[in-house]
């Protein structure tokens, strides 16, 4: 997201400003957004419908289910599996707090997992095995950067512990594989995320079964939608289960639609620019790390380096600032936050640690140029050598 500008120092035109991850919306999206509230249906329409049939279509699955964000999605899976009190889940502790909160709604109990290393910082499997219990019932893993976790290797470890596979794809909107294997695929249309619609995200689920829970749920339980009632279909509803206000609206849907035309391009651009990166900081950035391997599937959603053990990271990410370019970090481990130790207990993930202490994220989006990279890696090898 774009953030504010007003240090002294910093004090730059915003054309000069290398953006991390800005929302792309142009007149197609103004367009949209107003042929919606020209016809004046503006929540669980025919939009709304259109666009879980097309996002399902691009993730290779038969339906999908719209609903207001990716927290609230991958809230809705946990309770739609009837995960609650007494039952542990295996997270991991290197990503966005959301994942875990989820869980922590239902009443389950967070059992945070380490990730397989600071070059592959995805949760592990080894050390999800190590912490299974008899009250372990589901696992959620997610696709860090866009780098497609190993979901088959996901599903087998599921199936050997009778546990519900979860998948956190926020970062990986537009990849056919990224909800294969899975009970249930959340994703995100925050405005950082590959596409937007501002706040929302989906569900993709295979069991129709859960699917149906997924869709009562979503709207407090309610055995009609507003739909159906102005259709004359329904003239009343039960509620048969306790359920949430967790719906996506038109408008959002809208802007859904045209994104998500040009995600896949746009993801082909990602892909492009990220071994520009690699090549350019490889060359030119000695003792910087690149995690996953060039040939790793991804969606590129974020460009993560490690910088060299010890470097001072808030200096260079200063240094950085000060000439208009952003950065971020992805992520402070979630098992070190205040709420998540006195929730969850004291734990030690030495993996997820150090990448947390080690990374940094650089600008990585598809307006992009190739000088604005050039740019940003020859910043960041004048910071690190600096600090
Ligand atoms: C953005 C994000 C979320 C939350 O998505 P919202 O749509 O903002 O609720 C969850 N998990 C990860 C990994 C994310 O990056």
């Amino acid at each position: 997201m774009a953030q504010a500008f007003g240090t002294a120092e910093s004090r730059l035109a915003r054309k000069d400003v290398v953006q991390l991850a800005p929302p792309l919306l142009g007149e197609a999206e103004k367009r949209a957004l107003s042929a919606v509230i020209d016809d004046g249906w503006i929540t669980m329409g025919e939009r709304v419908a259109r666009f879980e049939q097309a996002f399902a279509h691009v993730h290779d699955a038969d339906e999908a289910v719209a609903v207001s964000s990716c927290t609230t999605a991958l809230h809705l899976c946990l309770a739609g599996l009837g995960i609650g009190r007494g039952a542990e889940v295996l997270v991991p502790a290197l990503t966005f707090v959301a994942t875990v909160n989820a869980v922590l709604y239902t009443g389950a109990a967070a059992v945070f997992v380490d990730i397989d290393s600071p070059r592959r910082p995805h949760i592990s499997i080894a050390d999800a095995a190590a912490k299974v219990t008899p009250r372990t019932r589901a696992v959620i893993v997610m696709h860090y950067g866009g780098y497609l976790c190993n979901l088959p290797a996901w599903r087998d470890f599921a199936d050997r512990h009778g546990l519900a596979l979860i998948v956190d794809a926020a970062h990986a909107a537009g990849m056919p594989e990224a909800a294969r294997s899975s009970d249930a695929a959340a994703f995100s249309f925050f405005g950082n995320k590959n596409m937007t619609t501002g706040e929302g995200g989906m569900i993709i689920a295979r069991r129709p079964e859960l699917r149906r829970r997924l869709r009562l749920m979503r709207s407090h339980g309610m055995t009609s939608n507003t739909m159906d009632r102005a259709r004359g279909h329904a003239c009343g509803y039960d509620v048969v289960l306790l359920g949430y206000n967790y719906r996506m609206d038109d408008l959002r849907a809208a802007l859904g639609l045209v994104q998500l035309e040009r995600l896949g391009e746009w993801n082909r651009a990602r892909r492009v620019l990220a071994q520009d990166y690699r090549r350019a900081l490889g060359e030119r950035v000695p003792g910087l790390e690149v995690p996953f391997d060039p040939e790793w599937p991804t969606s590129a959603h974020i460009m993560p380096v490690l910088l060299p053990q010890g470097a001072d990271r808030s200096a260079v990410m200063d240094l950085l600032s000060r000439e208009g370019i952003q950065s971020s970090v992805h992520y402070p481990a979630a098992h070190r936050f205040t709420c998540h130790r006195s929730l969850c207990g004291d734990v030690s993930l030495p993996l997820s640690e150090e990448f947390a202490a080690r990374e940094l994220t650089l600008p990585l989006h598809p307006r992009l140029s190739a000088d604005d990279v050039d740019r940003v890696v020859t910043t960041l090898a004048d910071a690190v050598r600096s600090v």
